[in-house]
């Protein structure tokens, strides 16, 4: 950030009296412009035991398997931003049920918030940012070509989690890691 989104004036970075983190300050109008993680909602969409996925159409990670998310908006819950993703990626209606997962990825400052999902019917394909959607279970999910480490971590504590018969929700990080790249650090229940 350059300049100040009130006023267009000049903006230096410093620590705020008070504040213990550098802000972006306008140098005339005083406006303190705090930047915040992004909340990432999305979900798992079942359909007869298999799970629906989108392949990116978009960087990052095209052509990599995800699971629908996206960003919520302003104005709307985290369940109806899931079932929003779900609709434009995958064109597909889903019922959003129970909170499966919530990851935090504080390197990259997103808070992933990952539903249990019910496809109303079996209509879906891809949306814009998708170059392909389909349903897969455990044995035939691409595990090669996912997108991201925390869709990679929802994906096996969910597997996981139905062949235990382990209800609830799961927490967890995506942290940084010198040999593996990352790594995911799950919260007690
Ligand atoms: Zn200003």
């Amino acid at each position: 950030m350059n300049y100040c989104s009130q006023c267009g004036a000049a903006v230096t970075v410093y620590v705020p009296a008070g504040d213990h983190v550098p802000r972006h300050v306008c140098t005339a109008c005083g406006m303190i412009h705090y930047r915040n993680p992004k909340m990432v909602v999305g979900c798992l969409p079942e359909w007869q035991g298999r799970l629906l996925l989108c392949r990116r159409a978009i960087e990052p990670r095209r052509g990599y398997w995800t699971l629908p998310a996206g960003f919520m908006e302003n104005g709307e819950t985290a369940q109806d931003g899931a079932a929003r993703e779900t609709l434009e990626e995958a064109q597909a209606r889903v019922a959003i049920g129970a909170l499966h997962s919530l990851f935090n990825l504080p390197r990259i400052d997103q808070v992933y918030l990952l539903f249990h999902a019910r496809l109303l019917d079996e209509h879906y394909g891809p949306g814009s940012e998708s170059l392909a959607v389909a349903l897969f279970d455990e044995a035939t999910l691409p595990w090669d070509e996912l997108a991201f480490p925390v869709i990679d971590a929802a994906l096996r504590l969910y597997f996981a989690d139905r062949r235990a018969g382990r209800i609830g929700l799961r927490c967890g990080d995506i942290v940084p890691d010198e040999t593996r790249g990352y790594r995911v650090r799950l919260y007690p229940d």
